[in-house]
């Protein structure tokens, strides 16, 4: 089997930690060129995200330099999430499989290794799991297990703690090829391709340098594009809510026409009363129920696949 890894990182103005993260990560694919684990023409590939610093130059540089590097220059910025599918479409094509890490190594290089061991076994897809968030602020660590946890709530199939560090064999980027959607949420997609999957656990380690390219704005978008993406719970919670109104509005019927037989309301109260709750679950039901039928549209138009086929026998 041949087995040639395309290591692929997005980069976004990172000129500050690119050279060392070259250095370590060729570090990673000779190591394991050394060991006999992956083919002697595995690369890197760096793509640039649109930098306006001098991160492109740095990668053409490294290219000079270093054999396993290769570079990919986007036009404009287009965020993480589509500079890395770009990487992992241009990567399939001439490798076997590809590990997607983050340029700021955040993530434990030495979890590749076992990555490429389980690739042996006959996995696909290997996801990087943290296993702590110590080294994140208090902040970003329960905004971010916040967010898998509604994501869960909202039905959306996601590895817990996992962000985009994972390998994914080239059959497996196929399937992910073959979804069209523009609103890109990789961590929610790629669950849902199959295939044989495992988990290597990890500790997650601070920015080497620079700073963090997801601030509080670009993360809670990135939250909230996950869950629209992927679920239309929220307007199926909209329509469970007129129906509630409208059963409130029942039982206030109730009561208010018993407070009315008892005589001690103002005029006009009962009917102004049963009016709002009745009419206000009414239209809230409409807008859910509209709703219903907008996700239907939504999640048609994405042009999904609705199976990838594994193998065949004849
Ligand atoms: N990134 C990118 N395009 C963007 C923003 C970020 O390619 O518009 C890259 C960035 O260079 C890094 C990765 O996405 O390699 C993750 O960004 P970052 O480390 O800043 O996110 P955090 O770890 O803080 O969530
Ligand atoms: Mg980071």
């Amino acid at each position: 089997m041949s087995k040639r890894l395309a290591i692929v990182v997005p980069c976004y103005n990172e000129e500050e930690v690119l050279d060392d993260t070259v250095v370590k990560l060729c570090g990673v694919i000779s190591d394991l060129i050394i060991k006999k684990k992956i083919d002697n023409d595995s690369f890197i590939l760096f793509v640039d995200d649109g930098s306006k610093d001098k991160t492109w130059e740095k990668i053409e540089a490294a290219n000079k330099s270093f054999k396993y590097v290769k570079g990919l220059k986007l036009a404009g910025n287009v965020g993480h999430q589509n500079a890395l599918l770009a990487g992992l479409m241009y990567a399939k094509d001439i490798s076997d499989a590809t590990v997607s890490i983050d340029a700021d190594l955040q993530d434990d290089i030495d979890a590749i290794e076992k990555m490429s061991d389980l690739w042996d076994t006959g996995c696909d897809i290997v996801y990087g799991v943290r296993s702590s968030r110590e080294t994140d602020s208090f902040f970003k660590r329960t905004t971010a297990q916040g967010f898998y946890k509604v994501m869960k709530l909202m039905g959306v199939k996601s590895v817990y703690n996992h962000a985009d560090f994972r390998l994914m064999t080239k059959r497996a980027v196929e399937g992910l090829e073959q979804f069209k959607e523009r609103n890109l949420f990789l961590r929610g997609i790629v669950p849902t391709i199959g295939y044989k999957t495992e988990c290597v656990y990890y500790e997650r380690k601070e920015r080497m340098a620079g700073e963090s390219k997801y601030p509080l704005k670009k993360m809670l978008a990135f939250a909230f594009d996950g869950i629209t993406s992927f679920s239309t719970k929220p307007m199926t919670f909209i329509m469970g809510l007129g129906i509630l109104m409208i059963v409130f509005a029942f039982i206030m019927s109730i009561y208010s026409l018993l407070r009315r037989a008892s005589g001690n309301v103002i005029v006009g109260w009962t009917s102004l009363w049963l009016a709002m709750w009745f009419i206000g679950g009414i239209i809230t039901f409409s807008i859910g129920l509209v709703g219903e039928y907008i996700g239907k549209i939504y999640l048609e138009v994405k042009e999904r696949p609705r199976y990838i086929v594994e193998k065949e026998l004849d």
